[in-house]
């Protein structure tokens, strides 16, 4: 497979797929020399032109490239499209032309593949598509709580509000640096992207935007058509179910700054956080209605959602949790089904 935008999401996918026992990352994509540039060369990633890029540039910068996105797309079976915002759009035309399948990330509106994915939210739906659109971050940790908590106790309305991180911690020109930003638009567009994976589901989102860099945290509150008989009942479905990690009170984790800290601790993938973090202590049933806290790691929550969806389109035989499974062994996450690898 090729990676085509080798920033934040790419670097994280291409590393992941690397990692994959039944996957071959053949080459990735720069449009310009860079300290990731220069990463992919230190890993032994063979780097393609895209866009513009001037090989005399990173060839200046003693960069060798292997030739450009055309003929990288001439030697893979998919490509995963990781360039910014709206711009997969654009390289939409390159991968129909290259007759080769192609996965989109969040920043993409939702008809630029034939369906949006999520690993736990609708994997069976998206096996043999050709192209696929792995939902955003924000999205994606909803989806995954969606799929733990509604087949068991029928969500009956769902309300989120999300604490938006105001950028990733190589960004320099977004903010805010000091201020809490409303986002006026009311619900957030948030719930329809829930939706392109959960039609019938009844969420509202509205979001505000913090100075902060590590992650997001979103307050849910669900009621619930037929409620569990507590809290514990809950906890137990998180706990059992891949891409959750919940800490404990005794691991004194008081907020993002220890998930994160955990994180660099654990040393999986970039230092991220790949799974939904629930506080145990910050979920609470009471009746009918659930409340809880969940952190997102803006950065990696995607990225195993990425590998299954190559897996979703390449190899339709696999299922969706062996797949999951598959992932989750090979970049180091609890599996549900056994020790680390
Ligand atoms: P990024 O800016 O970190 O990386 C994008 C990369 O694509 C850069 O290296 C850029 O040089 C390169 N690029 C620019 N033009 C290109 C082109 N025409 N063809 C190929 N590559 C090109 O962005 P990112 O944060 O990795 O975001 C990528 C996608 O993932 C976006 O759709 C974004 O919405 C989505 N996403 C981002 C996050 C996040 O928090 N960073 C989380 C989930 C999803």
């Amino acid at each position: 497979m090729a990676v085509n935008g080798f920033g934040t999401i790419g670097k994280r996918v291409a590393d992941a797929v690397s990692k994959q026992p039944d996957m071959t990352l053949v080459g990735v994509t720069k449009t310009r020399p860079s300290f990731e540039a220069r990463r992919a060369v230190e890993k032994g990633y063979a780097l393609y032109l895209a866009a513009s890029g001037s090989k005399s540039e990173f060839e200046a910068a003693g960069l060798p490239v292997a030739g450009r996105l055309e003929e990288l797309l001439g030697q893979v079976d998919i490509v995963v499209d990781c360039s910014p915002d709206k711009v997969g759009k654009e390289n939409a035309k390159l991968y129909r032309e290259a007759g080769i399948p192609a996965i989109f990330q969040g920043g993409e509106k939702a008809d630029v593949a034939e369906a949006s994915f999520n690993a736990l939210g609708n994997y069976d739906a998206c096996r043999s598509k050709r192209t696929l659109r792995v939902v955003s971050c924000n999205t994606t940790g909803i989806a995954r709580a969606v799929s733990v908590l509604a087949p068991r106790w029928e969500v009956d309305g769902w309300s989120v509000t999300l604490v938006r991180r105001a950028s990733d911690p190589a960004e320099t020109k977004r903010g805010p640096i000091n201020g809490i930003m409303p986002t006026f638009q009311l619900p957030s567009h948030h719930g329809p992207d829930v939706r392109t994976i959960f039609p019938e589901l009844a969420i509202a989102t509205t979001a505000v935007v913090v100075p902060t860099t590590l992650m997001h945290v979103h307050v849910n509150d669900v009621h619930l058509r037929r409620p569990p008989g507590g809290t514990a009942e809950v906890l137990a479905a998180f706990r059992a179910t891949p891409r959750f990690h919940l800490f404990a009170g005794w691991e004194r984790v008081e907020g993002t700054p220890q998930v994160m800290e955990y994180a660099r601790d654990r040393g999986i993938g970039f230092n991220d956080m790949m799974e939904n973090v629930l506080w145990e202590e910050g979920v609470r049933l009471d009746g009918s209605d659930l409340h809880f806290f969940q952190a997102i790691h803006q950065e990696s929550i995607v990225v195993p959602e990425n590998v299954d969806a190559i897996r979703a389109i390449t190899l339709p035989g696999v299922s969706g949790p062996a797949s999951i499974e598959m992932t989750d062994r090979a970049l180091g996450l609890r599996t549900t089904s056994g020790p680390r690898s």
